[in-house]
């Protein structure tokens, strides 16, 4: 059977060859996720043999990688906000410039706020949980079109040790919500994606993550734009609103934000400098 370093020389290779991102540290997650262990810990375990069905496993799941599966639905996990969240197929894998969303409640927010928050379109549940969990007062709405979302949402809202304080509901948007205002807190990642740019996408995208959860419409706009309205319909006076959106929409959707009659709009930049999140008040 073969080493560690075997493995790791092996795989480093098929997978640069087949053009998957960060080669080394790839093999690495997938050995330590097929070992059970922490990804150091095989440090100075290069001599070590895999045993024939850890061969098997491993050999398998590097198979599925090379062939451009992302490697979160792989290990069947990925981190968010510093914190582990079950993902599989059916949901968006959680990227790192929606931690945003987070980082700007916390900042605007202080830790002991009440009431309600709402996600919309909470995909694996990353917001929504992260939200109850870095604010323990506040009770937390998950929405999803889908089925899937809903369910994984509930997997991780449990895991985490916050399904006391989170409700989720299968809708469109905010559309059936009775107009009623309810929420202080509103965030979501929408699908934003341009039909002109979604065929680009690299293949673990393309061909793996939901489209739904991707494709926002006509410029990527139509589908947040029109929450924008719904969320000025429902959200408390004064509720802080968040919403991620792509790198060359912040003009189009203050503009939305404005036409719904949201109130004091910039455009927060992500970790790259790119405009990234809305941000407004109701
Ligand atoms: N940032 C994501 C991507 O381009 C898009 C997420 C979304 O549409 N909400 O991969």
């Amino acid at each position: 059977m073969p080493t560690i370093r075997q493995s790791i020389d092996h795989w480093r290779a098929a997978f640069a060859a087949a053009g998957v991102d960060s080669p080394r540290l790839t093999i690495e997650l997938l050995l330590a996720h097929v070992l059970g262990l922490e990804r150091g810990a095989l440090l100075g375990m290069g001599e070590h043999e895999l045993t024939p069905v850890q061969s098997a496993q491993l050999e398998a799941l590097c198979a599925r990688r090379a062939r451009r599966e992302p490697l979160a639905y792989l290990l069947g996990y990925w981190e968010f906000w510093g914190r582990r969240f079950a993902v599989r197929p059916g949901v968006l894998i959680p990227r790192p410039e929606t931690e945003g969303v987070i980082a700007l409640a916390k900042k605007l927010l202080p830790p002991d706020t009440r009431g309600w928050a709402v996600d919309i379109g909470c995909g694996s549940g990353v917001l929504a949980v992260t939200l109850a969990l870095e604010f323990k007062q506040l009770r937390v709405l998950a929405l999803d079109l889908h089925s899937m979302p809903l369910q994984v949402t509930a997997e991780n809202a449990r895991a985490h040790g916050v399904a006391s304080r989170l409700w989720m509901a299968r809708m469109d948007g905010l559309a059936a919500m009775p107009p009623v205002p309810l929420f202080d807190l509103i965030v979501s990642n929408p699908p934003y994606v341009t039909p002109e740019d979604y065929p680009g996408l690299q293949p673990e995208v393309l061909d793996h993550e939901p489209q739904a959860a991707l494709v926002g419409g006509k410029a990527g706009l139509e589908l947040p734009s029109r929450l924008l309205a719904q969320i000025a319909r429902i959200a408390k006076p004064g509720a802080l609103v968040l919403m991620e959106h792509g790198m060359e929409q912040g003009a189009a959707l203050r503009e939305a934000a404005q036409r719904a009659g949201l109130k004091d709009i910039r455009t927060e930049e992500d970790y790259a400098g790119l405009d990234r999140i809305l941000v407004a008040r109701a």
